[in-house]
């Protein structure tokens, strides 16, 4: 689905990435950990191909980014990308619904189609009662959801949530991690972009992050834990 080669991403004289090279696979839910300023802004750049790397290969969903013309990437992060933002970046003063549908402008299909999927994608997120709520008229959690809603309106290959719990209260950010789960369950490819070690913990695989460079990951059946057999005397 992902696959990085050797990429750097430089600001004037600033590595925001060295060369880092790394593969997410169909079905992975991932993620990418690290603290502030170690690079994981620029990598979800990278891999929702808003920004070209200054140097290596970044490929998405079979495709070398470097050789799509801007047109071409639309079409790329239209079709095969969604984007779940910290901030959710809603639209003030519109219905949910039509906050859902408008994730299907660029896709084309005719209005009445895109608010039947747009409630479809409502109901899936747990949101079907709240089809005419503004955003000011949702919660914090609800209004995710929306967000969630309109990147998976068009069935997108990738899901893509930048720090997606970072503006909700806990029990609001683990309804919205399940929902996460869930989409990836049914198919969808999810990368987490987060800070909070918590819930990069409870995901299944990590990218760390640290100095612009990826750490390389512990290898699954190699931890300590793993290796240890049933402990002597522990009840069935
Ligand atoms: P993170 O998301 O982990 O906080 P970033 O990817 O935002 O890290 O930043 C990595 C490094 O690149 C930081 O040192 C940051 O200051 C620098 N950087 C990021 N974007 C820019 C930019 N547009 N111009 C200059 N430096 C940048």
């Amino acid at each position: 689905m992902v696959e990085l080669r050797g990429v750097s991403k430089l600001y004037g004289d600033v590595a925001a990435l060295r060369e880092v090279s790394m593969d997410i696979e169909h079905g992975d839910l991932v993620g990418i950990v690290g603290p502030s300023g170690s690079g994981k802004s620029t990598m979800l750049n990278m891999i929702g191909t808003l920004d070209r790397p200054t140097g290596g290969t970044v490929r998405i969903a079979g495709h070398d980014v470097s050789t799509l013309t801007d047109q071409q990437l639309s079409a790329l992060r239209a079709n095969v990308i969604g984007f779940v933002f910290q901030q959710f970046h809603l639209a003030a003063g519109v219905p949910a619904l039509d906050n859902v549908a408008d994730g299907l402008l660029y896709a084309g299909p005719a209005l009445r189609e895109r608010r039947l999927r747009a409630y479809e994608a409502l109901e899936r997120v747990g949101l079907g009662h709240r089809l005419g709520h503004r955003p000011h008229e949702l919660s914090g959690g609800e209004r995710q959801r929306v967000a969630i809603a309109r990147a998976v309106v068009g069935d997108p290959q990738l899901l893509l949530a930048d720090e997606p719990t970072g503006n909700l209260d806990s029990r609001s950010g683990a309804g919205v991690m399940e929902l996460l789960r869930e989409l990836n369950a049914a198919g969808t490819t999810v990368v987490v972009i987060t800070h909070d070690r918590d819930i990069a913990a409870s995901l299944p695989r990590k990218v760390e992050m640290l100095d612009g460079r990826v750490v390389p990951e512990a290898r699954k059946g190699v931890v300590p834990e793993a290796r240890k057999g049933p402990v002597e005397g522990a009840q069935a």
